[in-house]
């Protein structure tokens, strides 16, 4: 059920849902994920002495007439890595997949690489990072598209590592493994983790966000004079959660505002009561074609849920744009039966989810986390 928050019919919202949380309310689902890239790798023709050539010349019999030797040219994948947790690459190894033959080569240490395909006849390959000697792979496999030559580009190619060690917040120290498909993953309510949107079939899928430049995200509370009343105290309920989930996540995400100052801002958080809600929070998101969040409405029942810190770090949650999962033991769960603050699963999806939204809008990403996470087998 969608619910379209007071304040975003005045404004120019592409796009809205709400996070109906305590209840069985479905949302509205979103277009398919595309079940495997297409295209991301760049080829190039090598001109140098190859399988491919060999191949031609042991066909070159009475069946050389229908062949075209253009089929049978070596192709180069090429490319530049990005991940979450890296920004150097030496040391570690690509390795190339085909159907029939598996294919490596270093990668620079900004993540530039390319390798000969000797496998002349595939269009897809599973590309492989690891380091030399490692027995576990650093990175899930991505699985790409060989078809398109184009020399001229390197695309960047997202890649989700296997784990992802906690460095700030609570739970420093602890790792967990990631499971790119639980993150896409629907929930008993069909909702997201992870939300994504494209501006049409062409365009590559983009996940939701805050712009990194929003944060800290103005969060004011809409007083209605005619409404209950909103106390000193509780609102400073509301921003003890706000710190608690912010301790759990090692950053700083909001500060308090002003309702003036936010009904002026592009991005923006307003909190208000509603006592006619059916559940007890609320959260209602607005994005444009863009797919960067500019508007968001948290409504609890009462001012009584202001002081439920499980609630409100709940909504906040969803104000930061993730939305509910059934995938791991979370604060996100739809039900009544989930944590009462951010686990240590939570917090590392949110903190490498985070930091990949920001690799895609900063690096020029042309299949982002969707793409990685839908092209992904796991390991
Ligand atoms: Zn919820």
């Amino acid at each position: 059920m969608l619910r379209e928050p007071r304040f975003a019919r005045h404004a120019s919202i592409g796009f809205l849902l709400a996070f109906l949380c305590a209840c069985s309310t479905k949302l509205a689902p979103l277009a398919r994920p595309p079940l495997s890239l297409d295209a991301h790798a760049v080829l190039a023709s090598a001109s140098d002495s190859s399988d491919a050539d060999l191949l031609v010349r042991s066909l070159s019999g009475e069946y050389s007439d229908l062949l075209d030797p253009a089929m049978f040219q070596r192709r180069i994948v090429r490319g530049r890595l990005l991940a979450p947790d890296r920004e150097r690459w030496d040391g570690l190894h690509i390795f190339v997949r085909s159907a029939w033959r598996t294919d490596s080569a270093r990668i620079s240490s900004t993540g530039e690489f390319s390798v000969p395909l000797s496998d002349v006849t595939t269009d897809s390959a599973d590309l492989l990072v690891r380091r030399a000697n490692a027995k576990a792979p650093a990175y899930h496999t991505a699985r790409i598209g060989v078809r398109m030559p184009n020399a001229s580009v390197l695309t960047a190619i997202v890649l989700i590592p296997t784990q992802w060690t906690i460095r700030i917040g609570t739970h420093a120290g602890t790792t967990i493994r990631i499971s790119p498909r639980a993150v896409t993953a629907r929930g008993l309510d069909r909702s997201r983790f992870a939300r994504f949107h494209r501006a049409n079939e062409n365009s590559p899928w983009k996940s939701v966000g805050w712009r990194a430049a929003d944060f800290p995200l103005a969060l004011a509370f809409a007083r209605d004079s005619a409404g209950p009343q909103i106390s000193p105290a509780d609102s400073a309920a509301l921003w003890r959660a706000v710190r608690l989930l912010e301790a759990d996540l090692g950053a700083i995400y909001f500060r308090p505002a002003m309702l003036y100052e936010v009904i002026e801002r592009d991005a923006r958080v307003m909190v208000r009561i509603e006592p006619e809600l059916h559940a007890n929070g609320v959260t209602s998101v607005a994005w444009g074609p863009l797919s960067n969040l500019h508007g968001v409405e948290l409504a609890f029942r009462s001012v009584r849920h202001l002081h439920d810190a499980g609630i409100s770090m709940h909504e906040l949650l969803h104000t930061l744009g993730f939305g509910h999962t059934s995938s791991w033991y979370s604060l996100m769960r739809a039900s009544e039966r989930r944590a009462a603050r951010a686990t240590p699963e939570d917090v590392a999806y949110v903190q490498m989810l985070l930091r990949l939204r920001q690799l895609e809008a900063t690096s020029g990403v042309l299949h982002g986390l969707m793409a990685a996470t839908a092209g992904v087998t796991e390991p």
